[in-house]
């Protein structure tokens, strides 16, 4: 069934240099049909969950730190497009990943969310671009780095 936050996608790709935003929306529907690291996680060393309750996203995260590094995190939850797959490309970006690096990723995120240009070191997640046109949909996007703020800080 479509979600409000499909059709944000839709009317992402027929703006104008839609065929970027086609690939960005094939990317964003392929993390959300196909979730990475989604599910528990046994040893984790912190876990942190948060919610929207404007559109139902509900996410939770668990890492797993060692010597200051993420060494996995995992998510689980229900909400819309945007939310699950800004969740499944975040679990990917940040493995191997040192705190400081972490904020430095959630900084250039939020700068691409106000409409700046998505920082290399962003990878996958520079697909969510076109979500910066959408402001009602930015809460979706941040929920996930909320959570795994969360979890990295109660570790
Ligand atoms: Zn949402």
């Amino acid at each position: 069934m479509p979600t409000p936050a499909d059709a944000v996608v839709r009317s992402a790709a027929e703006a104008p240099g839609a065929g970027l935003a086609a690939l960005y929306q094939e990317r964003i529907l392929d993390h959300y049909r196909r979730p990475r690291h989604k599910g528990a996680l046994d040893r984790a060393t912190g876990v942190h969950a948060v919610k929207n309750p404007l559109c139902g996203d509900d996410v939770t995260v668990s890492v797993l730190e060692r010597d200051g590094v993420v060494v996995e995190a995992r998510f689980t939850g229900v909400g819309c497009s945007i939310m699950q797959a800004t969740a499944s490309m975040l679990m990917d970006a940040v493995h191997g990943k040192s705190r400081e690096e972490i904020e430095a990723l959630v900084h250039h995120f939020d700068a691409m969310l106000a409409g700046g240009a998505a920082d290399e070191s962003l990878g996958a997640l520079g697909a969510l671009a076109g979500v910066a046109g959408f402001p009602a949909r930015h809460k979706c996007a941040k929920l996930p780095w909320a959570a795994l703020k969360g979890a990295i800080g109660s570790g």
